[in-house]
């Protein structure tokens, strides 16, 4: 195993941040995560997978350990599911299309989500109406300091809104080695969000696949979301905030076309991206389609932060602080960031 210095992670970030690591290795297996560990002591790690919900805001003084862990294992199948074991290391939409070839179904609506099947526990990845909890059996992860490998349940996981144990309580403590996945044989479908259903009409969509699911997912976000290789960001940066009906009920009133959901715990979630299109800085009404520097709001959706190129880790952040506090102003709502900082 090769262990590298002063490595440059541009190509390691979805933001394409220009920082460095003091050291860099990958890892394939949970023995070479084992034989790091001792290599690293107490210094500061930080495990990457494809670096797209990360925003590096300054040199990293430690290590980043790559993780490379591949493979993909039909474990069993009951009546009903396919169970299914993944590396962390295998990227999640080459995952999700190996998937829909053997018509498992359940990961369709999570089509061409950047990242790797490492890090979709750590925020519980979800779009379209579906969350990786829905098709989640178990994880193995290694534990940092007692070198030890232990399985988690779903339970254990403690999976929220774009939340996990691992991104809270457990933050920093363990790296996952594999995820474990329940696909049903037969398919439920979720065509009801967004945009799903027009798009599927306009595919001249007549009998319905999960294969026709995931392409239009895919043209969607296509024609809306920065391809990273061009345009530097990492998705949402912000969470759709979560607020009181009365509290709705009062910003309702206010601005009738705020967008909010009700969701199953009486809780209304708005839609960050609305508040930010609809709030600004001093010298603009919208923040949408906002730039200083290398840095801006994306034009097709404001809760996308990007980079033009060159932009630092700190001019981003800078600028989401200002997003923040120009939401609070002027909704009283606090938005909390999505993208992992470091
Ligand atoms: P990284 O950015 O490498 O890591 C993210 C965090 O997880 C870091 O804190 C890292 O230390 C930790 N981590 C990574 N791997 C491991 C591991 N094996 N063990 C322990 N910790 C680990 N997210 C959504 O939920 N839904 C979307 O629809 C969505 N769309 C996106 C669209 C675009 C264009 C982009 C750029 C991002 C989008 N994201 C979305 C965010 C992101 O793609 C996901 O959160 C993805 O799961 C991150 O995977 P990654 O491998 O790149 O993680
Ligand atoms: P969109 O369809 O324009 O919708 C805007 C927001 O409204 C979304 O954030 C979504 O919340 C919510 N929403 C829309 N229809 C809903 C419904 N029927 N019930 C409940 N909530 C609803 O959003 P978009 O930006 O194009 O993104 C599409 C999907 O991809 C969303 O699910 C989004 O989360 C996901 N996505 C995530 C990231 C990321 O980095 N996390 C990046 C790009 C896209 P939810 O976000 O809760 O779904």
């Amino acid at each position: 195993m090769q262990i590298q210095e002063n490595i440059p992670l541009r190509q390691y970030n979805t933001f394409g941040i220009e920082v460095c690591a003091k050291y860099f290795a990958g890892f394939s297996d949970a023995d070479e995560l084992a034989w790091l560990t001792e290599q690293a002591g107490r210094d500061e790690v930080i495990v990457l997978g494809g670096g797209s919900n990360v925003l590096f805001t300054q040199n990293i003084n430690g290590w980043v350990w790559k993780n490379n862990i591949m493979g993909i294992e039909e474990l069993g199948e009951d009546h009903s599911f396919v169970y299914v074991k993944a590396g962390a290391g295998e990227n999640w939409h080459r995952f999700v299309q190996y998937a829909i070839s053997r018509n498992w179904a359940g990961l369709e609506n999570l089509s061409l989500i950047p990242g790797n099947v490492g890090a979709a526990p750590m925020q519980n990845i979800g779009a379209y109406g579906v969350e990786l909890k829905e098709v989640f059996n178990s994880l193995e992860a290694f534990h940092l300091r007692e070198k030890k490998i232990h399985t988690f349940t779903a339970g254990d996981c403690n999976f929220g809104y774009r939340e996990s144990v691992f991104k809270k309580e457990l933050k920093g403590q363990y790296v996952i080695l594999n995820v474990n996945f329940c696909l049903r044989k037969q398919p439920v479908f979720h065509t009801a969000y967004g945009a799903i259903q027009q798009e599927l009409d306009k595919m001249n969509i007549n009998s319905l696949s999960i294969h026709a699911v995931s392409q239009a997912v895919i043209n969607i976000r296509s024609s809306k979301l920065p391809d990273p290789s061009v345009t530097g960001n990492a998705g949402s940066f912000f969470k759709n905030p979560l607020v009181s009906k009365e509290q709705y009920a009062g910003l309702k009133e206010k601005y009738p076309s705020i967008v909010g959901y009700e969701n199953a715990d009486g809780m209304v979630k708005l839609a960050a991206g609305w508040l930010i299109e609809h709030s600004g800085p001093a010298e603009a009404v919208s923040w949408k389609g906002y730039r200083k520097g290398a840095a801006g709001v994306h034009a097709k959706q404001a809760l996308v932060l990007v980079n033009y190129g060159g932009a630092t880790g700190s001019e981003i952040y800078d600028l989401s602080e200002q997003v923040l506090e120009s939401v609070q102003a002027k909704f009283g709502v606090t938005l909390e960031r999505e993208v992992n900082i470091y």
